[in-house]
């Protein structure tokens, strides 16, 4: 039988497991997260110290304050993956996770199976679309700055909580659907399909390369879209919508949730029909596409959208791990 020392020890192990991740938002950001101010330098300094494995360029400028859009080019295979670490300015997660990614994947260059993901694939890591926003944010301007910060109510300044355009509700397709015209609405469409530059920016860019997959990362304030995966909106699940299905099921599989045990699951119901990137590069671009939310949710229901540094280094570990054995299952 278990001595008493035994399971007291093995019943303060539980509770210290239960006690490890409380989880909370912090805010001013670290400097754990990654800064749209030093990004230019960085992604210049990984271009420069692997120049065979890494380039980048600029593909567009921001609506407002014309800030450069970068896109890291990582690997020298022919197959074209796009990742979008951001378009919702203060869901910053993503930016960290693409940085941490461009970073980790010529760090470990040398390592046998990365070697051969970096051979077969050119990763098109863009961080953020939305560097007026992320500034904000990044800056202490604003905890919560989603939209970009075109003066949508026309009053001649930037009203931090209501101004500007969702820019994953101004891609061209099923844009006349969406109802959200609004100019003060936190999902605000805009007045035109890719009225936006940054949207402009993507769709231009998306139609240079051949993409076989778009990834769009993202975070949900309420946390009720957390830690999912979202495909795109269809009519019927044909050949090729199956197929994206398996392969979303499968990285919800390798993703743990961050507070609770389980992982990631694929969001199977009716998905929106809206102007969102997934929609547009999926209808518009032929290329597979899916929105993988990565905020997590504590133990009080809470979503941990801007978690403290030691918890953010842990999802992007598990992050790092789940996204290679991705690449690795498509060449299956
Ligand atoms: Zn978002």
């Amino acid at each position: 039988m278990f001595s008493p020392r035994l399971i007291y020890i093995f019943l303060m192990l539980i509770l210290l497991n239960a006690c490890a991740h409380p989880g909370f938002n912090q805010y001013p950001l670290s400097k754990g997260y990654p800064n749209y101010r030093i990004l230019p330098q960085e992604i210049s300094n990984l271009s420069h110290t692997n120049p065979e494995l890494i380039r980048h360029r600029i593909i567009g400028f921001s609506q407002e304050e014309k800030l450069p859009i970068y896109v890291i080019e990582v690997g020298s295979g022919e197959r074209n993956i796009l990742l979008i670490g951001q378009h919702h300015g203060d869901e910053v997660l993503g930016t960290a996770l693409t940085m941490h990614l461009s970073r980790r994947l010529v760090q470990r260059k040398k390592e046998e199976r990365v070697a051969k993901l970096l051979d077969e694939y050119t990763l098109w890591i863009i961080p953020s679309i939305n560097p007026d926003a992320w500034q904000m944010v990044v800056d202490g301007a604003a905890r919560i700055k989603r939209k970009n910060n075109r003066d949508t109510d026309a009053n001649g300044k930037l009203d931090v909580r209501t101004d500007g355009v969702d820019l994953n509700r101004n891609y061209p397709i099923f844009w006349d659907l969406d109802q959200e015209t609004n100019v003060l609405s936190p999902f605000y469409k805009g007045t035109a399909p890719a009225s936006e530059a940054e949207v402009q920016a993507v769709i231009s860019f998306g139609r240079k390369v051949d993409f076989e997959l778009a990834i769009f990362y993202h975070s949900s304030a309420t946390g009720s879209l957390n830690e999912k995966i979202f495909l795109p909106a269809v009519q019927n699940r044909d050949e090729r919508f199956e197929r994206l299905e398996e392969i979303a099921d499968f990285y919800a599989k390798q993703l743990p949730r961050d507070y609770f045990k389980g992982s990631y699951t694929l969001h199977r119901g009716l998905s929106s029909k809206v102007g969102n990137a997934r929609n547009f590069f999926y209808h518009g671009l032929e290329t597979d596409a899916m929105l993988v939310e990565i905020g997590g949710i504590n133990k009080d229901g809470r979503s941990i959208i801007h978690p403290p540094d030691k918890i953010l280094r842990k999802i992007l570990k598990r992050q790092e791990k789940a996204f290679i054995n991705l690449l690795e299952y498509l060449l299956r």
